[in-house]
């Protein structure tokens, strides 16, 4: 039997994977799967609780009725975004100084010595407190060479 929802969210679970693809090709650097550790395990807590907080609230786009993939970024932290949104914040990363800088540790390792991380999250389950869209999360960020070492214990 059809179900126009699940389909949706279907969709969105695809459309976030495209994503994670998209981004380990363009930037290089390690998705990391759960269970995660270091800066990626610190980054989900800190979004749970921003989002409990009411810190960090969904774009205008997002809706229960309608799943689709979201975008959180510690670097820009007061919202969970669609795409659209995303893009935006994305396309705001200028090559400043700031955009140099760890998200893990605050660290300047230096120019494009960042690694980039990224990490996706079901969206149901996790986000109760999200009266939004249940497509997944994707969390993004750099870190430099130290934090990266934590982040994959062994590797
Ligand atoms: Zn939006
Ligand atoms: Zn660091």
């Amino acid at each position: 039997m059809a179900d126009p929802l699940l389909d949706q969210a279907n969709a969105a679970a695809a459309e976030g994977l495209a994503f994670m693809r998209d981004f380990k090709e363009a930037k290089g650097g390690e998705i990391i799967a759960v269970p995660p550790g270091g800066c990626t395990a610190r980054f989900h807590q800190e979004l749970a609780s921003r989002l409990r907080a009411g810190l960090t609230v969904p774009c205008a786009h997002l809706n229960p009725g309608a799943p689709q993939p979201m975008y959180w970024v510690p670097w820009d932290p007061e919202v969970v975004g669609c795409r659209a949104c995303h893009d935006v914040a994305n396309a705001n990363i200028t090559g400043t100084l700031e955009d140099d800088r760890c998200d893990g540790c605050g660290a300047y390792p230096g120019r494009d010595q960042l690694y980039a991380v990224a990490s996706q999250l079901t969206g149901g389950g996790y986000f109760p407190h999200l009266r939004a869209a249940t497509g997944p999360v994707t969390i993004h960020f750099g870190l430099c060479p130290d934090c990266y070492a934590k982040e994959i214990p062994g590797d």
